[in-house]
């Protein structure tokens, strides 16, 4: 709990008094959403495709979250969107007056949805601004970028947390509670795969400079963090292959598809299957002594359906469980870090964990690259880059 010393050197009265009403009301463990007006507020960096579809709406449903401002390089569409949610025009910003948000009290934290070679310098701007920063996967392009971006807000005294909403939602966390207690038993192979359609060589996506690379950083980490996520271990060795479909010209730049295997300290074993150049599919099986479970669909934001394959009277049977858990991954995960941010506690995905996913990226290009097995540190403990469990 952060002490009322520490709340009077940092924050304003209002600011003070919106972290001590999420933070009681945290305690209470989720009773009725706090007042409107001690919400924590965020700005939102990057008016693209997430942003409008889904951030905004789950900023308008959270419990102790609320938009308080935009940052857009696109004047117009900033302040249609901003009339649209009621942000004042005093809480609009473009890329290059950004630093000025230091003087918005409303301005408790920074959601960064950019390209993602822009994470990096807005993490570091919105820390030395005062600002907690939630920041969108992947962390950064390189190792040493998502180095700098920790290092940056331990010196500002600032959160940060990297946006993995699957960490947060109640299916990937009802795998990760049987697969840890062995309810089928010794987990022996993970399968993952996620892929979709790369729409045309002109987005962003498309150019390694924004990007960072294909298919690995943007839609496969999903597979390497839900991995890591379910087992709690991190991998000690990686072995990859990536492919590109030449004169396509999506992939001039980056990789079309990757596979990679990943072995863990528990012995189990992942392979892993990522490609932008096939129809979208997205799902994970788990094998294990007794049974097989996992997500099909498993990494979209609605509609994750769960299926169990068990020995019942010596005859296997499949099970296709009803969707019946319907809630909004990123209203979870900002209501997670404004519940931080307000009771100073490590959130559940900081940027070491994302720093950890990049470094593994690094590893499993290496791999791709040199064309043999790329030993990883070896850790034993369990979560080790992950703080408290949440609510
Ligand atoms: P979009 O291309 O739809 O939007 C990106 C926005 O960034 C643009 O609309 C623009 O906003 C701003 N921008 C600033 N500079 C550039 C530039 N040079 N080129 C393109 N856009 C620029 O991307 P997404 O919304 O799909 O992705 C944004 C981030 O969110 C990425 O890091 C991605 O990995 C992550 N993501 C996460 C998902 C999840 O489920 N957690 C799902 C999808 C994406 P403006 O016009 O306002 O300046």
């Amino acid at each position: 709990m952060i002490t009322s010393k520490q709340l009077q050197h940092f924050l304003s009265k209002e600011q003070e008094s919106r972290y001590h009403a999420v933070c009681q009301a945290a305690k209470e463990k989720y009773p009725a959403p706090v007042a409107p007006d001690k919400r924590l507020g965020y700005a939102v960096i990057g008016l693209g495709k997430l942003t409008l579809e889904e951030i905004l709406p789950a900023l308008s449903i959270c419990k102790y979250s609320k938009l308080t401002a935009l940052v857009s390089g696109d004047a117009d569409k900033a302040r249609k969107i901003a009339e649209q949610y009621g942000v004042p025009d005093t809480g609009i910003y473009n890329y290059q007056n950004f630093d000025e948000i230091k003087n918005n009290p409303e301005v408790d934290a920074v959601f960064i949805v950019l390209p993602n070679s822009m994470h990096h310098e807005f993490t570091i701007r919105a820390a030395k601004a005062g600002k907690h920063v939630l920041c969108e996967k992947p962390m950064a392009n390189s190792v040493e970028e998502c180095e700098e971006m920790i290092q940056a807000c331990k010196e500002a005294n600032r959160k940060l947390m990297i946006a993995y909403r699957i960490q947060y939602e109640s299916y990937n966390k009802l795998i990760k509670q049987w697969t840890r207690e062995k309810k089928y038993g010794k987990v022996k192979v993970i399968e993952a795969y996620n892929g979709q359609n790369l729409p045309s060589p002109n987005v962003w996506r498309a150019q390694k400079k924004l990007g960072g690379g294909g298919a690995l950083p943007d839609i496969g980490i999903y597979c390497l963090n839900t991995i890591r996520y379910i087992l709690g271990e991190e991998p000690t060795s990686v072995l990859a292959n990536s492919f590109s479909t030449p004169g396509d010209a999506r992939f001039k730049e980056i990789e079309e598809s990757m596979l990679f295997q990943m072995t863990f300290p528990s012995g189990v074993l992942a392979m892993c299957g990522t490609c932008y150049g096939a129809q979208t599919a997205k799902s994970y099986k788990i094998y294990a002594d007794e049974g097989y479970y996992g997500l099909d669909p498993a990494f979209s934001y609605s509609g994750l359906q769960m299926h169990v394959s068990e020995q019942a009277d010596k005859k296997i049977e499949l099970h296709k469980m009803p969707t019946m858990i319907e809630e909004d991954q990123f209203a979870l995960e900002i209501d997670h870090f404004s519940e931080c941010i307000a009771c100073d506690k490590q959130p559940y995905t900081p940027g070491e964990e994302g720093l950890q996913d990049m470094k593994i990226i690094k590893s499993i290009y290496q791999s791709a690259y040199e064309g043999r097995v790329i030993k990883l540190d070896y850790h034993t403990e369990k979560d080790m880059f992950r703080g408290p469990d949440p609510i």
